[in-house]
C-alpha cells in the first residue's frame, strides 16, 4: 500500500446506490471512510411509483444513511457537497473534508428539458416526499365533483410505471381523466416488444388519452402547450421527463459544460483526476452504453471499491463488466414486463419478481443485525407477502393468469 503514515481517507460524495455499495466494501479497519449525502435516507427509488397509489408507504422505501455507515464503522455527513478540488471536498456550511482517494456518486436530477413553467406547474416524482405530494394531490381531488385532468410527461419507464399506478386507484372514479404525454410515437419506445399496444390495450375502456410524437413547448396553470400549436388542458401536470447530470460535475470541473455526464476509464477513474473515481448515473465510463438503473449503479459501486484499494495497494486497475439482468417495468394491477436484450415477457404473475427485487434489495442493502431489525425485516416480508405474494401465485390466480402470458419481441 502506497504509504500515508496513516489510513488513506476515502470520501464518497453521494450515498445512494453506487455510493452506499462503495462504502460497504471498503473495511473500517484499512480505510478512513467518510460519506457525504444531504439527506438522511437512501430511498429504494424503483418502487417509489408505488406510494402514488398508496401500495407502499415512504417509510417502507426508506433506509437509514447514518445507521448503516454507522454498522460498517465509517463516518456519515449529512451536507451537500458543493464542489471539490484535487484535495478536498467543499461543503454548503463552508467546512472541507480532505481526502485522499474521492468517489463521486451524485447520481442524476430531474430534467425538465428547459421548458418554461415546468419548474412552477409540475410535479415532479424522483423522491418519496414528492410522491407522496402527488399522492396527496390525487386523493385531495376524489373529495370533490370537479372533473381532475391528469396528465403524465414521459412515456418511459418510470411515466408507465407511475401512469400504471395512477390507474390502478383511480381508473374506476368518473371525474378523472387521464393523459399520458411524450415525444416518442410510442410508449416505451426504447424498450424491446411492441408494449405500446399492449398497454393501450388495457386500457381502451377507460378515460385514458395519449398525446405521443409531441413536445412540450410550455406549461402553464391551464395545461401543457405543444409544439404543433396543441395544447392539453390538465388540472395534475406529472413530470418523468427524464434526468440531466448534476451539477456538482461540473462545478467540481469533472466536466466541461453542465450537460454531460463524467468521463472515466472502464474502471471508473475520472479522466481528469487519478485519485477521483465517478459512479452510478453520473458516470459515462469509456465505450460502454450502459442504462441508468440501480442494479448497474450497485455493481458500479463495488467494481470502484475494488479499484480504490488496487489504486492504493500500487496494483493495476479492473475494467468493469456490466451485467445483464432483465428490467422489470409494472402497469399497476394491470400488467407486468420483464424486459429483456432483444424481447419482453408480459404477465401480471411477474409482479412477483419487481416485489422480489425490492425485498431481497433491501435486506442485502441492511442485512438485519438485532432483534429490533429482525422484527422490522419480517414485517416488510410479511406485507410484502399479504399484498403481492399470496394473492399472484396461489394456484388460483396461476391458473388464471398464466395462460395469459406473452412473449413481445
Ligand atoms: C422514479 C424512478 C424510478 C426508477 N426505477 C428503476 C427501476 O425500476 N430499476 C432500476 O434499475 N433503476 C430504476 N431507477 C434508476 C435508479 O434509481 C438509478 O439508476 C440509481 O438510483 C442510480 O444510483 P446512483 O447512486 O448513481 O444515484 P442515486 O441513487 O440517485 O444517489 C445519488 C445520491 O447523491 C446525493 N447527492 C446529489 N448531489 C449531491 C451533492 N452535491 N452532495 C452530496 N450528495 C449529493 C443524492 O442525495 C443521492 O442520495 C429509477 C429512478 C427513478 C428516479
Amino acid at each position: 500500500m502506497i504509504g500515508f503514515g496513516r489510513k488513506p481517507r476515502i470520501c464518497i460524495v453521494g450515498g445512494g446506490f453506487a455510493g452506499l455499495n462503495a462504502a460497504q466494501q471498503l473495511k473500517a479497519s484499512r480505510y478512513d471512510v467518510t460519506v457525504i449525502d444531504p439527506s438522511p435516507h437512501i430511498e429504494w427509488l424503483p418502487n417509489i411509483h408505488e406510494i402514488i397509489s398508496g401500495v407502499k408507504k415512504g417509510d417502507e422505501l426508506r433506509l437509514n444513511r447514518a445507521i448503516l455507515l454507522r454498522r460498517h464503522g465509517h463516518r456519515f455527513v449529512m451536507r451537500k457537497a458543493v464542489e471539490m478540488s484535487s484535495s478536498f471536498v467543499t461543503l454548503d456550511n463552508g467546512d472541507r473534508i480532505a481526502f485522499d482517494i474521492c468517489i463521486v456518486a451524485t447520481g442524476s436530477v430531474d430534467n425538465a428539458f428547459g421548458v418554461p413553467g415546468a419548474d412552477r406547474h409540475v410535479l415532479p416524482m424522483k423522491t418519496v416526499e414528492q410522491c407522496q405530494q402527488i399522492a396527496k394531490r390525487l386523493h385531495r381531488a376524489t373529495l370533490g365533483h370537479r372533473t381532475c385532468r391528469v396528465a403524465v410527461v414521459g412515456g418511459g419507464v418510470e411515466g408507465v410505471e407511475a401512469f400504471g399506478e395512477i390507474l390502478r386507484t383511480y381508473r374506476q372514479r368518473p371525474q378523472f381523466e387521464f393523459t399520458i404525454v411524450d415525444s416518442a410515437e410510442r410508449l416505451l419506445d426504447c424498450c424491446p416488444g411492441n408494449l405500446d399496444g399492449t398497454i393501450r390495450s388495457h386500457t381502451d375502456r377507460y378515460r385514458v388519452g395519449y398525446e405521443l410524437g409531441k413536445r412540450v413547448e410550455e406549461v402553464d396553470p391551464e395545461g401543457i402547450c405543444f409544439d404543433d400549436g396543441s395544447a392539453l388542458e390538465s388540472d395534475l401536470i406529472i413530470w418523468s421527463g427524464g434526468s440531466a447530470p448534476n451539477p456538482f460535475l461540473s462545478q467540481s470541473c469533472l466536466t466541461q459544460t453542465p450537460n454531460e455526464w463524467a468521463a472515466v476509464n472502464g474502471a471508473f477513474q475520472s479522466r481528469n483526476r487519478e485519485n477521483v473515481f465517478i459512479i452510478g448515473d453520473a458516470a459515462q465510463p469509456d465505450g460502454m452504453a450502459l442504462s441508468k438503473q440501480a442494479f448497474h449503479a450497485i455493481d458500479m459501486g463495488k467494481c470502484a471499491a475494488h479499484n480504490v484499494e488496487r489504486l492504493l495497494a500500487g496494483k493495476p486497475l479492473k475494467e468493469f463488466t456490466p451485467g445483464h439482468k432483465p428490467q422489470v417495468v409494472t402497469f399497476g394491477d394491470m400488467d407486468t414486463f420483464m424486459l429483456f436484450k432483444d424481447f419482453a415477457l408480459s404477465s401480471s404473475v411477474l409482479g412477483v419478481a419487481k416485489e422480489a427485487i425490492y425485498t431481497m434489495g433491501l435486506l442485502q442493502m441492511s442485512p438485519p443485525k438485532s432483534a429490533r431489525d429482525v422484527l422490522h425485516s419480517l414485517d416488510l416480508l410479511q406485507k410484502s407477502v399479504r399484498r403481492v405474494y399470496l394473492p399472484t401465485i396461489n394456484p388460483f390466480s396461476l391458473i388464471d393468469k398464466l395462460p395469459k402470458a406473452k412473449l413481445l419481441s
